[in-house]
């Protein structure tokens, strides 16, 4: 049937593009489904240890780099002795329309509003009534999905929220050439806020005296407000001298880190945001996402070359790629870290921090872009353990009864 496509992608974010482009290459007939212009600028910058596109030989698409990222925990300074960078957006983003277009994906415009599926086919519908006809939908339209069912929530849904200025100002707001990964110093702060939700500076040097500077809450429920962020992002600017003299733009950054699991029985896939894969700990995803995306295509492409798989079959093929269960387990630990994060103060996180960016470095780099196995994330855990101040001890001593639900699905998923 000629209208039929292999696969459907819903969205066409960086998840949409990229999965569209690597089934194409898997000899499958794609088509995307988009509300926006797939080639309108993606609005969110992309920060990425330069290390996880090194290994997937895709350094190429590094915007910016920087040497030797630090950390502020309290007045202590802390070498991370690794490059960070921020992806090429736009680079990406031309680099998979045209591999897409390349291996013949099209797009068409319209916005995903219901899915239905028969034997052989799936069929979406678009807002105006218009049909898509597809053996596969992947719908990749962001962490509010178009067509996803999602299990019943463990965890009320915690948000990381950031406001952030591209611009220039008086006076450096880090050191020149520096990334600041996370300045958690508080002293900005008089001593009645201190007690309030924990925010950190994510800032970088962009060159030519132009400076990202981003008051960020790591995770709270409810998201911390924007005014907040913004006012606290003044005062820390203020309280080292520095004014901003010209602003470029201004991100106002809002994004689930526990969104739960997708319902892994369903017969649409999900990928990106919408399947959950932001990490519940960090809220990192592009790494993941490029690791994970050739393996899911590869899946699909082999149950699709059974012609007489179902929609539903191909899809738990898909699910069972995308999470399987050594996944799942990982994921509902960095869940329980998320929780033991939220409880912590200023000093108890800066302690945490502290402890945490002391492991090995294979340690604390596989723990945040999940590439460590199970065991060796409680191995590097009872390490964290073992080193961290007995404030924080306590903290992670009282998760183990207070969200032990997210525990004991680590073990039995
Ligand atoms: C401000 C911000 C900053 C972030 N920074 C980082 C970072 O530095 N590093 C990192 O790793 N992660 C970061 N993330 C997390 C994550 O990587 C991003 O949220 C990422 O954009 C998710 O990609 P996605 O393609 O899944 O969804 P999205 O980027 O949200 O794209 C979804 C696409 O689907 C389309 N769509 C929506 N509804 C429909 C529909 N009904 N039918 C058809 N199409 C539809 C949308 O128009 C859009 O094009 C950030 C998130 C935010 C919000």
């Amino acid at each position: 049937m000629a209208n039929v496509a292999d696969v459907l992608i819903i969205g066409s974010g960086p998840a949409g593009l990229f999965l569209s482009a690597v089934l194409a290459q898997q000899n499958l007939s794609v088509k995307g489904l988009s509300p926006v212009d797939p080639a309108a600028p993606w609005p969110n910058t992309y920060g990425i240890w330069a290390d996880e596109l090194e290994t997937l030989g895709m350094s190429e698409f590094l915007e910016h780099r920087w040497r030797d990222a630090i950390a502020y925990m309290g007045e202590k300074k802390i070498p991370l002795k690794r490059d960070y960078g921020l992806i090429d957006r736009e680079k990406l983003q031309g680099h998979w329309l045209q591999q897409g277009s390349q291996y013949g994906v099209s797009w068409h415009r319209g916005k995903a509003v219901a899915v239905t599926h028969s034997a052989k086919l799936s069929e979406v519908t678009d807002e105006n009534g218009k049909t898509y006809l597809a053996r596969l939908v992947v719908d990749t339209s962001g962490h509010n999905p178009a067509l996803i069912r999602r299990m019943p929530a463990l965890k009320p849904v915690a948000y990381q929220a950031a406001y952030g200025i591209v611009g220039r100002f008086s006076a450096p707001p880090v050191e020149p050439e520096q990334m600041v990964l996370m300045d958690y110093r508080d002293d900005f702060l008089p001593a009645s806020e201190k007690q309030l939700p924990p925010t950190f500076l994510y800032a970088m040097d962009l060159g030519n005296d132009v400076y990202f500077v981003e008051e960020t809450s790591l995770a709270h429920v409810p998201g911390l407000s924007m005014e907040t962020l913004e006012q606290r992002l003044h005062r820390r600017l203020a309280h080292r001298g520095v004014r901003i003299t010209e602003t470029h733009h201004v991100e106002r950054c809002l994004f689930p880190m526990n969104m739960p699991l997708p319902d892994l029985t369903q017969a649409v896939v999900g990928f990106g945001g919408s399947a959950s894969m932001v990490h519940p700990a960090t809220g990192y995803m592009q790494g993941a996402m490029l690791r994970r995306g050739p393996d899911l295509a590869q899946a699909i492409a082999q149950t699709l070359s059974d012609p007489s798989a179902t929609p539903s079959e191909i899809a738990q093929a898909a699910w069972q790629q995308l999470w399987p269960e050594d996944r799942l387990r990982k994921h509902y630990l960095y869940a329980f870290g998320l929780e033991n994060l939220m409880t912590f103060n200023t000093v108890e996180i800066q302690q945490f921090f502290t402890t945490f960016f002391g492991l090995e470095r294979s340690q604390w780099a596989g723990f945040l872009a999940d590439t460590s196995t199970l065991p060796e994330i409680v191995q590097a855990m009872l390490v964290l353990f073992g080193r961290t101040s007995n404030p924080v001890r306590w903290g992670l001593f009282s998760s183990v009864f207070s969200h032990g639900n997210l525990l004991r699905r680590t073990i039995t998923a």
